[in-house]
């Protein structure tokens, strides 16, 4: 089952050369595909690609556990598109459709604009340069943050626990753990470690 990570800014109408982003898109994960046999973990209908329109990021590759499984998305800014065509096609692609490869091939401890990442982005097609210092910018923010654990509560908000409190409620020294808006979170509720995102 496809599933939308992202919650606001998601744009489903079309804009214009959205077939042809969308068609090179594809065309660049079927070259992966030939390239990375890891990327059979990650069927195509399993992989939604997601148009936004907030933020100066040009794109992402985000990854979150849902169920216990990893669940990617690839998203790309329309902005970004209308304003640089060029760079979009051709480098911002390949560059987040490394960032899926990476994961796949490396996992998550290897750094996002690495020595790894960027032999997969050329190989793709891409220039490997890192394009947004924004984008940069939330890497590092990630990582910091990396050891941070999502809960879902009966009111359906999620509740970030630190990994102290994420231990005390998985090894039962700590029976719940809420606050007023999201309610109680229990050892079950828990749906994954924080969404990585560069
Ligand atoms: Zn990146």
């Amino acid at each position: 089952m496809a599933h939308i990570i992202r919650k606001r800014g998601i744009v489903t109408k079309s804009f214009p050369w959205k077939a042809e982003f969308l068609a090179e898109v594809w065309a660049c994960i079927e070259r992966a595909r030939v390239m990375y046999p890891e990327m059979s973990k990650v069927p195509n209908r399993e992989l939604p690609i997601v148009f936004f329109d907030t933020g100066t990021t040009a794109g992402y590759h985000k990854v979150r556990k849902v169920n216990h499984k990893d669940v990617h998305n690839l998203e790309f800014n329309t902005q970004a598109i209308l304003l640089n065509w060029h760079d979009m096609f051709d480098d911002t692609i390949p560059h987040e459709v490394a960032h899926l490869v990476c994961y796949l091939v490396h996992g998550r401890k290897v750094p996002c604009h690495g020595p790894k990442w960027k032999r997969i982005a050329i190989n793709l097609g891409g220039t490997a340069k890192r394009t947004h210092d924004y984008e940069l910018e939330k890497c590092r923010k990630r990582r910091k943050i990396a050891s941070t654990h999502i809960y879902r509560g009966a009111k359906g908000v999620d509740l970030v626990l630190t990994q102290i409190r994420h231990n005390k409620l998985q090894r039962g020294k700590m029976k719940w753990y809420g606050t007023a808006t999201a309610g109680r979170v229990y050892k079950d509720d828990y749906i994954g470690l924080k969404e990585l995102q560069c």
